[in-house]
């Protein structure tokens, strides 16, 4: 097995695969409760295509599981460790490639936080729409292997339309493109679509070209509060007919929305982000 380890470390560069046991424990469990987490047999941080490259090449020819991670938020286990896998974390993959305001597309390695390329589209006057809760750390290659959605999917939908085309490695080390630069791409498989959502078992996202939006001038430029402020038109009252009349149907949970929103927002939301609140609604 040692020698197996060897073959790998040497075709990575140093420092990018580590056995220390300290390493491997804060690697090999996300944000589940429910699952308990495996021993990996090592950690890759990849720090490049190439290195994802190498990986899964050595992982094929020895038959070792892989399981990939961003920011390891996922609270439905798909980051933890199984026994004898390699984690492959891509954290340190954490590069805006490129930022095209006139085409309104960025270009970002998987290891970038959603945050960071908002507030690189934002520069710009643009916005990455899709806001899952965990956007200060969860992962753009993370968001897109779980479809991740927060509270803009009501206007914008979720990661999945937002995506223009991926760099992926598949299994055995080889290298795919999929999708496109352009708004519009309509012939052939949709590659993209199919690969978005499944959590690393189709291939490992290393960059994805990603769709950005006008940002709306009514957003306050932090995102916290940005439902709130949309809702009431930004002037302390709700002005859409039907919610200002107290009319708002009901959803198929029996909750009336708004009322969710507006527990979500403020400050219990950040309370139970700080771990000092019961989960919100
Ligand atoms: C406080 C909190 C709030 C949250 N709010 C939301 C929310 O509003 N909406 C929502 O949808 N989710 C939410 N989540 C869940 C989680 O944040 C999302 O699923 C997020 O997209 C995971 O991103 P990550 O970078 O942490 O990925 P990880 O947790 O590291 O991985 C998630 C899955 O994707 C795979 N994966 C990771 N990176 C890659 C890659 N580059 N290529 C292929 N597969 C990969 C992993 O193997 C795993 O199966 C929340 C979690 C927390 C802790």
């Amino acid at each position: 097995m040692t020698d197996q380890l060897d073959a790998l470390r040497a075709v990575l560069p140093d420092g990018r695969l580590s056995t220390d046991p300290d390493v491997m424990e804060a690697y090999r469990r996300d944000q589940t409760t429910v699952v308990t987490p495996g021993q990996p047999r090592c950690v890759v941080r990849a720090g490049s295509t190439r290195d994802v490259l190498v990986t899964l090449d050595w992982a094929q020819r020895h038959g070792v599981p892989v399981v990939p991670r961003g920011g390891g938020t996922s609270l439905a286990g798909g980051a933890t460790a199984i026994d004898g896998c390699v984690v492959l974390s891509l954290e340190r993959m954490d590069s805006i490639r490129e930022v095209d305001p006139a085409n309104e597309l960025a270009v970002a390695e998987a290891g970038v936080l959603n945050a960071d390329l908002d507030r690189a589209a934002a520069a710009h006057g643009l916005m990455y729409a899709p806001d899952p809760s965990s956007f200060e750390i969860s992962t753009i290659g993370g968001n897109l292997a779980t479809n991740a959605g927060g509270l803009r999917c009501v206007k914008y939908r979720v990661s999945r339309d937002a995506v223009l085309g991926l760099e992926v490695v598949l299994a055995g080390g080889r290298l795919l493109r999929t999708g496109r630069r352009t708004m519009k791409g309509v012939t052939g498989y949709d590659l993209t679509s199919l690969l978005v959502g499944s959590e690393g078992t189709l291939g490992i996202i290393t960059s994805a070209t990603l769709r950005l939006r006008p940002r709306p001038a009514r957003y306050p430029p932090d995102r916290r509060g940005g439902l709130c402020r949309v809702r009431r038109g930004g002037q302390g009252g709700d002005r859409h007919p039907r919610r200002a009349a107290g009319a708002e149907p009901a959803g198929a949970d029996g909750q009336r929305h708004p009322a969710r929103y507006r527990r979500l927002e403020g400050d219990r939301l950040r309370r139970w982000r700080a771990g000092a609140a019961d989960r919100p609604g």
